[in-house]
């Protein structure tokens, strides 16, 4: 196999070890019916499973199946770019594996690229099996992100997309730490396009985002593409001292025509209106300043501990 195929397909895998063999089952016919040279490459991001042992296996009956194993969890997000970075396909293919994205789509990302597009993304429709909270606050999130930040985010953008060598090596010089990739991606512009699907159910386990994962998530999304919530927490700020003010001349009024009343109800009133202002804003300049100091040690994004052989790439 040259040592540029004209595919690599990336997997995040984070304790997937029940669902690799399926994967692999299902996107093996799909890649071999493209009649292109393909790579996947397995990123085991830390997996307390035998995750890393599954993608030997594989690889050991069909040497197209690459492995990369970080030296700890690191996320799905760096994950990713861990697996773009060692991948060396003319088109790169990022799926999760836990068959929530359908294989069968694959043939029809490259149609896209091959009318001339460098970025394919894919949009989810319906998730069988959501429950309605995923599926509320997974809305509520591209609703409050694409009022806060300065990138379009269309809904249901998940980590599905195929960019072409281009797109991964513009995307391969972006050295942030609290990745957003769905975001990144969309900021660099390029042709894009989009496709639609619908996800089906997770395959075997369960959904590695908790809520503080999404939570956290969210966070990353908004404060790397908008510093509109450090300026709505200004506004908060002149709003409630300007309504704070008002109230200072009404009870100097009060004092000096003698009405002096013992006052504890608006007293406290004001304290924790306040109090509250105050640390919600300090908490919004908190997550900035983490950010620049997260920056600012500039620490590697990820180390790799194990790999399977030839894993080529740009590092
Ligand atoms: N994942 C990962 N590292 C993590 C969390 C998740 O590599 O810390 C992978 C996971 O194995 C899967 C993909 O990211 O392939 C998406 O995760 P998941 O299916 O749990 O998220 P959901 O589809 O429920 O949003
Ligand atoms: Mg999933």
């Amino acid at each position: 196999m040259s040592p540029h195929p004209d595919l690599s397909v990336v997997i995040p895998c984070y304790n997937e070890a029940a669902n690799l063999a399926a994967l692999y089952k299902r996107l093996s016919p799909v890649l071999k019916s493209l009649n292109l040279s393909y790579e996947i490459i397995f990123v085991d991001d830390g997996s307390r499973d035998n995750t890393f042992e599954e993608i030997r296996t594989l690889h050991s009956e069909d040497k197209q199946v690459k492995g990369l194993s970080l030296s700890r969890n690191f996320g799905h997000q760096v994950a990713l770019a861990a697996g773009l970075h060692h991948s060396s396909g003319n088109m790169v293919v990022t799926m999760d594996g836990d068959l929530q994205h359908p294989p069968e789509l694959i043939p029809e990302l490259i149609a896209r690229c091959n009318q001339g597009f460098d970025i394919v993304n894919t949009k989810r429709l319906e998730t069988e099996g959501a429950g309605f909270f995923k599926r509320n606050t997974s809305r509520m999130f591209y609703k409050l992100m694409n009022r806060l930040s300065d990138v379009a985010l269309t809904e249901g953008a998940a980590d599905f997309r195929l960019m072409n060598k281009a797109a991964v090596e513009a995307y391969a010089s972006f050295n942030e730490r609290d990745r957003f990739n769905r975001g990144l991606v969309t900021w660099m512009g390029f042709n894009q396009d989009v496709i639609e699907y619908n996800a089906e159910a997770r395959f075997a386990g369960k959904t590695k985002y908790t809520f503080r994962k999404m939570l956290r998530f969210a966070i990353d999304g908004i404060t790397s593409f908008s510093s509109r919530p450090l300026r709505l927490a200004a506004y908060t700020g002149i709003l409630v001292s300007v309504a704070g003010l008002l109230y200072a001349v009404y009870a100097l009024i009060r004092h000096f025509s003698g009405a002096t009343i013992p006052g504890w109800t608006s007293m406290l009133i004001t304290v924790l209106l306040l109090g509250g202002v105050q640390l919600i804003s300090l908490g919004v300049i908190g997550e900035y300043i983490a950010r620049i100091f997260n920056e600012a040690k500039s620490r590697p994004l990820y180390f790799i501990k194990e790999k399977t052989e030839d894993t080529t790439g740009n590092d």
